[in-house]
């Protein structure tokens, strides 16, 4: 069958991609340890010196580098026009929609129409990238927050704003420029190496994604490939940096999303609790019933999300969240990069497993199809053996 954007299943297994990611991401790291050390060492400095809180290993860092380069081809011509007003009620209604639950349907409809009328705006008017200077990085950062996609992103970039406000125009201008020229090395790179896992993509961004328009996710549904291969890239360095704190933790949680259930709102017999909701075995077939079953046997949690935001909107030590517990994310592509950030900015340490495709009615399928991911990987993930 078809996948409607990425699929890690290409022979029949997502076998190969997981070989395939980890060598694109050594070729990644060399890259910008080459050519990109100087810009990641001085930020690091500054880092260090500023005492700021969290200091990120320098994987993540030529990570969040990447990133700048990456969301600024892909999102500054959007930004360009961007109002105060307009941009300041697009902040407060994220904020709302997470607070009132109750009108969040409507927030929802107003946010939709506010993000695609910027979309719309800057597509018309074909504005160009933005030069790379301070100035259209403040713009940058404004629109990334304003459009509630970008939230664990967006404080990243922060620091490195505030990097570059200490140092000349012309430096900052300079190693704005060369994140932008990277993020094109990138682009070009990842299709070579991972690109026959995200095929898809663009038809589906020609053909499909425009009924998204004037909804809510039109931001998050209409996220470019490389961004995919990007999301590809941060789980796969955050899966190595945050190793050793995980393996270090005494309580191990694995957080599935609803879309892997077998019948998810229909005859699914799922217990909610206030920790979350367990899955109660009604199907043998459903592959979240086989992970519970693996967690029972291995002494493990294993907790079903409506979705990722459910587990940032929940209070810091309080429910599922607690500090210092080690956590498996299981999510889509695209919720990769801001989930780790997410567990990380709580003191977890998490480990991600991507779903093999996506199939959540919510974004990507009008019926909704049950999703899966690779068992072995998650197995090797959590050490087990058998
Ligand atoms: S086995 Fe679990 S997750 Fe699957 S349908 Fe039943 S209760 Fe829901």
């Amino acid at each position: 069958m078809e996948r409607e954007t990425y699929s890690l299943n290409i022979n029949k297994s997502s076998e190969s991609y997981y070989n395939d990611i980890s060598n694109f991401t050594c070729e990644v790291l060399n890259e910008g340890a080459i050519f990109y050390k100087t810009p990641v060492e001085m930020y690091r400095e500054y880092h260090i010196k500023s005492n700021l809180e969290n200091i990120p290993y320098d994987k993540e860092n030529i990570l969040e580098f990447l990133l700048l380069g990456v969301l600024w081809k892909g999102y500054s011509s959007s930004a360009t026009n961007i109002k105060h007003i307009r941009n300041r009620t697009l902040i407060y209604l994220h904020k709302f929609r997470r607070k009132f639950k109750n009108i969040k349907p409507l927030i929802d409809f107003f946010r939709g129409i506010m993000l695609t009328s910027y979309l719309q705006n800057s597509k018309n008017k074909e504005l160009l990238e933005l030069e790379p200077d301070m100035k259209n990085f403040k713009k940058l950062l404004r629109w990334l927050e304003a459009s509630g996609e970008f939230n664990f992103e967006v404080k990243r970039l922060k620091n490195w704003f505030c990097f570059l406000s200490e140092i000349s125009y012309e430096e900052s201008s300079e190693i704005i420029q060369k994140a932008i020229t990277w993020s094109a090395w990138f682009e070009d790179h990842s299709k070579k190496a991972i690109g026959k896992y995200t095929v898809n993509v663009e038809k589906y961004l020609k053909e499909s994604y425009p009924k998204h328009y004037w909804h809510e996710n039109v931001i998050f549904c209409g996220r470019k490939r490389v961004e995919y291969h990007l999301n590809m890239l941060g789980g796969e360095i955050m899966n190595s940096v945050y190793r050793q704190g995980f393996i270090n933790t005494d309580d191990k949680v694995i957080v599935l999303p609803a879309c892997m259930s077998m019948s998810y709102k229909s005859s699914c017999k799922i217990k909610k609790t206030d920790d979350g909701n367990y899955c109660s075995g009604c199907n043998p077939k459903c592959m979240v019933n086989s992970i519970t079953q693996l967690g029972k046997e291995n002494s493990f949690k294993v907790i079903v999300v409506p979705h990722q935001s459910s587990l940032s909107n929940s209070d810091k030590g309080t429910g599922i969240l607690k500090e210092n517990i080690g956590v498996v994310g299981v999510a889509c592509v695209l919720n990769l990069i801001s989930g780790g950030w997410m567990l990380k900015e709580r003191n977890i340490y998490a480990q991600c497993v991507l779903l093999d495709y996506c199939g959540c009615k919510r974004h990507w399928h009008k019926e909704g199809i049950p999703t899966c991911i690779n068992i072995e990987q998650l197995k090797k993930i959590l050490n087990i053996k058998y």
